[in-house]
């Protein structure tokens, strides 16, 4: 095991999403030392995957860019990717962490000009995407990732790809003898920010996600409306590549059920309403979506958002839970059935895709988490005297939007500068 230099005034932040990078940042310009583990190869976490953010409809970019920024800026936080915690033994104030590191095959002298993506062949499904489309086995993980580095894919390590991949590479960035390291850290306090997963749509067996590749998750609509996503920003459905001018969308896909997630996920309504605008935007007129609901949860502020996309004509509000999706085998369109509540109406309504909203889980469930975690029924981490030194930031304790995302990771970053503080006054 490699020894990491750290100590028990230093924080462990897990997770580099947004709620991650704030913590970290948090702590970080208060003068406490921190490290900030992710298991991908780049930071941003789910909201680099958006297109647009609401309520304003700017691109996610702004706000992560500026947090890499100030993470490049500051030598008190160090960052380390394809990182995960194995082990968390100890108790507030004195912890001893093991982390796996996975190999990366490529070293900091990468200047991410791109020649080993050129030289290989080989493919692999696109992480970023959602496995929408394919990467080369040598890629960047997404046009602005941090760090701004290239990964080789362990499937090439042992074929030509991988020699070729070196051969291309100027600067003596491939390593092909890298393996897969495990540290030990010591640290006060930690900040658990692993965030949330997009709930298994092919579990919710009736609306035929997996079966019929017209009807998508919503977190798969994000990627295919961005321009870097797999169809540079068209909305094409995947079975056919036609343009999908007539969206559905389902909402609680997964959620507020007993069988699945018995929460709301509080953010899919917003994020519906969102893509909607999605639709306008590249079709104009032409562009019809209709949303298929339980009852509409635009909290807050998000309630002006709301009343926006129900005064645009282009987007139709149908009170109902959708029993069935069967597909029309001539056409390949979805066609939803089931009855609108409002009306005690059946209906059997034709769409060119459909976008299940899907839930949004615990991304590691507190079970999964090695530590002992209060957690609620969903797995979602409790704030609870229990978990000593170790406190859940952004979507890890719930559905969060980015700004709660945000508050919840600020005050987490609080509670462990309290922790490593008191560790000093008790050291002086
Ligand atoms: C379809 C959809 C659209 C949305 N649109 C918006 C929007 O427009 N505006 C808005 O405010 N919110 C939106 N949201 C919500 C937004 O995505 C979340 O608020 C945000 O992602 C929360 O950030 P986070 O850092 O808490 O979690 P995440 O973004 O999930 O980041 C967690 C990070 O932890 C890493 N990680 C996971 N497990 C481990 C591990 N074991 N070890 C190390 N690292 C790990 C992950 O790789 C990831 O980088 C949307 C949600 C959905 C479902
Ligand atoms: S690994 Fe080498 S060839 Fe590949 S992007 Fe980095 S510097 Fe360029
Ligand atoms: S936010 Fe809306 S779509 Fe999501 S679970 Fe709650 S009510 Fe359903």
């Amino acid at each position: 095991m490699t020894d990491v230099v750290a100590t028990n005034q230093t924080i462990l932040v897990v997770g580099g999403g947004i709620s991650g990078m704030t913590a970290a940042l948090e702590a970080a310009e208060c003068g406490k030392d921190v490290i900030l583990l992710e298991k991908n190869p780049a930071l941003g976490g789910r909201v680099s995957q958006l297109y647009r953010y609401f309520p304003k409809l700017c691109h996610p970019t702004c706000g992560l860019e500026i947090n890499q920024r100030r993470i490049k800026g500051n030598r008190r936080v160090r960052v380390m990717t394809m990182a995960e915690v194995t082990e968390i033994t100890g108790s507030t104030g004195d912890y001893t962490v093991n982390v796996k590191l996975s190999p990366r095959y490529v070293n900091e002298n990468c200047t991410a000009c791109g020649d080993c993506a050129q030289a290989v062949e080989g493919e692999v499904p696109n992480a970023f995407n959602y496995g929408l489309n394919k990467t080369k086995v040598a890629y960047l993980p997404s046009a602005m990732a941090h760090p701004m580095r290239y990964v080789l894919d362990p499937s090439a390590i042992g074929t030509p790809d991988a020699e070729k991949a070196k051969a291309a590479c100027k600067y003596g960035a491939i390593d092909l003898d890298m393996k897969e390291e495990n540290l030990q850290i010591k640290v006060g306090a930690v900040v658990w920010a692993t965030g949330w997963q997009p709930y298994d749509a092919a579990k919710i067996q009736p609306y035929g996600y997996g079966r019929f590749p017209n009807v998508i998750t919503s977190v798969e609509f994000e990627r295919l409306a961005d321009p870097h996503g797999p169809t540079s920003g068209r909305i094409l459905r995947p079975g056919d590549g036609k343009e999908a001018k007539n969206v559905a969308f389902i909402q609680c896909a997964g959620s507020r059920d007993e069988n699945h997630l018995r929460h709301c996920s509080r953010i899919c309504c917003m994020a519906s309403l969102k893509q909607t605008n999605y639709v306008t935007e590249k079709f104009g007129d032409d562009g019809k979506s209709t949303i298929y609901y339980i009852d509409i949860r635009a909290i807050d502020r998000f309630e002006d958002f709301y009343a926006k996309v129900q005064a645009n004509p282009n987007v139709k509000f149908v009170k109902s839970k959708v029993a069935k999706i069967v597909q029309d085998e001539k056409s390949g369109n979805p066609v939803l059935h089931g009855v609108d509540t409002e009306g005690y109406h059946r209906y059997a309504t034709e769409h060119d895709l459909v976008v299940l909203a899907v839930g949004m889980a615990p991304s590691v469930p507190a079970g999964k988490i090695p530590a002992e975690i209060v957690a609620d029924s969903s797995g979602f981490i409790q704030q609870d005297e229990a978990n000593g030194g170790i406190f859940g930031a952004g979507c890890a304790t719930n559905a969060l939007d980015v700004n709660r995302a945000v508050q919840s990771a600020t005050a987490s970053a609080l509670r462990a500068i309290q922790v490593v503080n008191q560790v000093a006054r008790a050291e002086a």
